[in-house]
């Protein structure tokens, strides 16, 4: 690698092409998955059976696991990945809320009904005063997590920081944002610098999309996107501006799968093997069809509920403290399904479009992204205390500024049951005393009551001391 010095505001382009083949090597990912082709049972139970040790399995082992085509063997490894899921994160869910500050777009993405050509969409930005009102009504609604997301927005990265500045300072009486992700394209050397010394920042998230330069050349035809290399190794630059949190994703349905599946781990370990730095989350989307995208149309690209659930099991099964997040609209069933076999986050009205929130937007602005309002986070958190899982609003790791073990995946089981089980609950009795109806509160109440029960004895006592000084009136609660 030929390096650049610390003082250059940007990679030279050989850098950016060599960096880009160490991260994937697209022959080398084929041939693991060809030789990880019709695993056999007795292979497929042992991999289960260190996977299940939580510590994550090599990628060969996932490319096995994810060639399983036989529907009993299936069940064995969503079997697995539940144990895995409940072992890391317990029953809880986090849950954010998406802002689009702009639906502007420079970019050309044959999938994405925002892409620069779609004429029918309406395009607007904000200012800070409207970002303001919007967050105040996802403040009024309970939310403290926010993903910021971001076209191509040629207003550039002073735009990206002043909106999330302003996210942060939004105050709604005593509640305020405490944790704000960017969801934007593949930065600069210099922009990343500038965004990471401009204050807090939560998780910097670029989603390669698919890793096949070939797919993607052609899903890209123009645009700063369609640049394969420089957005493939935007991660590398960002750790080397001190931006440590990050999270990768793909677009299910750009191409084969199994080997996307294969090339996000791979990314995921290359970042933790150079840089000592794992992912934060991966994020898991599947293609949706679009009006104005005509990608998303073709009905090859469209992933199936079971394919979906076994890619979340097995990528939970390799690696199994990163946050898996969900961000496209599934039904209540398919939901359920897979987050109990790994998602461990879900973008709660995972459409969104300028002004969704405060009601005055406009949802042509939206291309497919939405016509309706997103879900009211109560009925959500309602639907998933009713069926046992605990509805996570909690973000003190940010609030307390020790992200570490939780940016680097590693969270260790103890860490898991003494500080984010209690201080899940501690977030979640806040919300329904502050927001919810007598009806959401018995539900919610039954299920802290069980989860409570679940706690060492210790960590019980302090939670429900900490629970008492809720219900007389303070807040911020965490352990
Ligand atoms: Fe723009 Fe992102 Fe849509 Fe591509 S996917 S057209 S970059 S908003």
């Amino acid at each position: 690698m030929a390096p650049t010095g610390s003082g250059s505001s940007e990679w030279s382009r050989e850098r950016i092409e060599q960096t880009a083949r160490s991260i994937c090597d697209p022959p080398a990912v084929w041939a693991l998955l060809e030789q990880a082709a019709a695993p056999e049972t007795g292979q497929v139970r042992d991999i289960l059976h260190r996977a299940r040790e939580m510590k994550g399995l090599p990628a060969e082992d996932a490319a096995a696991l994810i060639a399983v085509a036989d529907e009993d063997l299936r069940q064995e490894i969503r079997d697995s990945a539940r144990r895995v899921r409940e072992t890391a994160f317990g029953r809880r869910i986090s849950l954010c809320a998406p802002v689009c500050p702009t639906n502007r777009c420079i970019n050309d993405c044959l999938y994405c009904p925002l892409r620069r050509s779609n004429s029918r969409v309406r395009r607007s930005a904000y200012t800070d005063r409207d970002l303001q009102r919007e967050i105040v009504s996802l403040l009024d609604e309970g939310h403290r997590h926010l993903v910021l997301v971001f076209g191509d927005d040629r207003s550039g990265v002073p735009y990206v920081r002043d909106m999330v500045g302003a996210a942060y300072g939004v105050r709604s009486g005593l509640r305020q944002v405490q944790r704000v992700d960017i969801n934007v394209d593949a930065l600069r050397l210099d922009e990343l610098r500038l965004l990471q010394q401009s204050g807090p920042l939560g998780t910097y998230h670029v989603f390669q999309e698919t890793y096949d330069p070939q797919s993607y050349a052609a899903l890209h035809p123009e645009g700063p996107k369609a640049d394969y290399d420089r957005r493939l190794t935007c991660h590398d630059r960002a750790l080397e501006a001190g931006v440590v949190d990050l999270g990768l994703g793909l677009l299910l349905g750009c191409h084969d799968w199994r080997f996307d599946v294969i090339a996000l781990l791979q990314h995921s370990r290359y970042l933790s093997d150079i840089h000592g730095q794992r992912a934060h989350s991966f994020t898991l989307q599947r293609m949706v069809p679009a009006p104005g995208a005509p990608a998303s149309r073709e009905p090859e690209r469209r992933l199936a509920d079971e394919d979906f659930a076994h890619i979340v099991a097995v990528v939970r099964l390799a690696s199994p403290y990163t946050d898996i997040v969900l961000s496209t609209p599934a039904s209540s069933e398919v939901r359920r399904l897979l987050v109990g076999v790994g998602v461990s986050r879900v973008v709660v009205g995972s459409k969104s479009y300028p002004g969704v929130y405060t009601g005055d937007g406009d949802p042509e602005a939206a291309g497919h992204l939405t016509i309706d309002r997103p879900r009211a986070l109560e009925r959500l958190v309602y639907r998933m205390a009713e069926v046992g899982f605990v509805p996570n609003l909690c973000a003190a790791c940010y609030v307390q500024r020790r992200r570490a073990p939780v940016v680097e995946g590693i969270i260790s089981p103890q860490v898991a049951t003494d500080r984010c089980a209690p201080n899940a609950l501690l977030a979640l009795k806040e919300y329904v005393m502050d927001y919810a109806s007598s009806e959401t509160q018995t539900v919610v109440g039954r299920l802290i009551q069980g989860e409570l029960a679940r706690l060492p004895e210790d960590v019980r006592q302090l939670t429900l001391e900490l629970m008492e000084e809720a219900e007389a009136g303070l807040r911020g609660q965490m352990l």
